[in-house]
């Protein structure tokens, strides 16, 4: 099993865990078989730019729901939030990611509870953190501390939460030569998502210890289980962050939903995870932030959506003009290699995928104009759709 568990009422330890470089745990490889399901675009037709309101994606049992498309951590527009992606299966919403906005998007969406419940989290079942890079998560700390507020009252079942675990090698400096900057957190500089969980709660602890005190209010860790997804099989991190090749790897199953990742390039950021949702109607694959990458190909081979990052780099020729001129070429290969350009998303990724759909979200920047963003058709035989928040998709056979 390639989860190790470190955070949640049931943890037999709740200390933070000591730094170590953690054993291998076995994780097997999964063969990814062809999927037959048929997937069928429904709600907003992003190459036309227009809502077709006689479809209706609830009719789906399978749902893919964009609820932030923006990248980065920098706003550039309220059109949309950070980046946060739904898969719902029947009453079950799994969210990938949660940058800044993401939970009043889920009640936006309709994936909220009922009229009488009406909770942003009553239907979540799980939630997926790619890499622990800021506009990933950064919605995180809102969800964990009112958790409890926002789903229903005397739930029993708890929300698995998955993330990267600690890194155990220190990354490069970049640019070569540079003298190593002040670490903040230096006992424990690059926290999986458990010690950062933990860190949170000891953050918040006024907050929940008054509610503990005054009115006996559940804590957090009653309601979410969070995991770290065990990656040391795989040795250990590669201080210039570029993941071994492997094949992708069972994380979790619920019920019908089959979860399975694979290390993608987010270098010197690792690990950062893709992670692909069978269910009997179809298969979506969200990439995390990436370059091109075999690992996530082979992840999405034959996919019916591939939601994949994408990057401008008009725009990044544009904004390492602001920076000192010493820096810049350094500055510009670097982030069109932890990144995925227009040119090479449909091109390079989701033509040898064999994606149907490919839907790009992480856009970056996000104020982009359509047109820019619909060159990367380029190369691709499937469909390409824009990502935009709110946007849904339904999967296979209607119900
Ligand atoms: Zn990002
Ligand atoms: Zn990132």
């Amino acid at each position: 099993m390639a989860i190790k568990k470190f955070f949640g009422e049931n943890s037999t330890n709740r200390s933070l865990p000591r730094r170590s470089f953690l054993r291998a745990t076995g994780i097997s490889a999964l063969t990814i078989s062809a999927t037959s399901a048929c997937a069928s675009v429904t709600g907003m037709n992003a190459d036309q730019g227009v809502v077709d309101k006689n479809e209706d994606p609830s009719r789906y049992r399978t749902r893919l729901v964009l609820l932030g498309v923006a990248g980065g951590p920098t706003l550039l527009t309220t059109d949309c939030v950070g980046v946060c992606t739904a898969v719902v299966y029947r009453d079950n919403v799994y969210l990938i990611d949660l940058g800044h906005g993401a939970q009043t998007r889920i009640l936006e969406a309709g994936l909220g509870g009922t009229s009488e419940a009406p909770y942003a989290l009553s239907k979540v079942r799980g939630i997926f953190f790619t890499h622990m890079h800021s506009d990933h998560l950064t919605e995180w700390p809102a969800v964990f501390a009112t958790g409890v507020f926002n789903s229903d009252p005397g739930r029993k079942d708890k929300i698995v939460v998955f993330g990267p675990s600690a890194r155990d090698t220190l990354p490069r400096i970049f640019p070569p030569g540079r003298t190593a900057p002040a670490m903040v957190n230096a006992e424990n500089p690059f926290p999986g998502i458990s010690d950062t969980t933990r860190y949170l709660e000891n953050a918040l602890s006024a907050d929940i210890n008054d509610r503990l005190f005054d009115s006996g209010t559940a804590s957090p860790a009653s309601l979410f289980d969070v995991r770290d997804i065990d990656t040391s099989e795989y040795g250990s991190i590669n201080p210039e962050g570029i993941p071994p090749r492997i094949s992708p790897f069972t994380v979790w199953t619920d019920g019908d939903v089959k979860v399975t990742a694979t290390l993608v390039d987010h270098r010197p950021t690792a690990p950062a995870f893709a992670f692909r949702f069978d269910t009997p109607d179809g298969s979506i694959v969200v990439s995390g932030d990436t370059g091109p990458s075999d690992n996530l190909i082979e992840l999405a081979q034959g996919a019916d959506y591939l939601v994949h990052e994408v990057i401008d780099s008009a725009h990044v020729n544009r904004i390492v003009e602001t920076i000192p001129v010493e820096q810049r070429e350094g500055v510009r290969q670097h982030l069109l290699t932890s990144h995925t350009t227009i040119e090479q998303v449909g091109r390079d990724v989701a033509e040898r995928a064999g994606a149907k759909n490919l839907v790009l979200n992480h856009l970056v920047p996000s104020n982009n104009p359509d047109e820019r963003w619909r060159q990367a058709s380029n190369g691709f035989s499937g469909s390409l759709f824009v990502g935009k928040d709110l946007m849904e998709f339904g999967v296979g056979q209607h119900r």
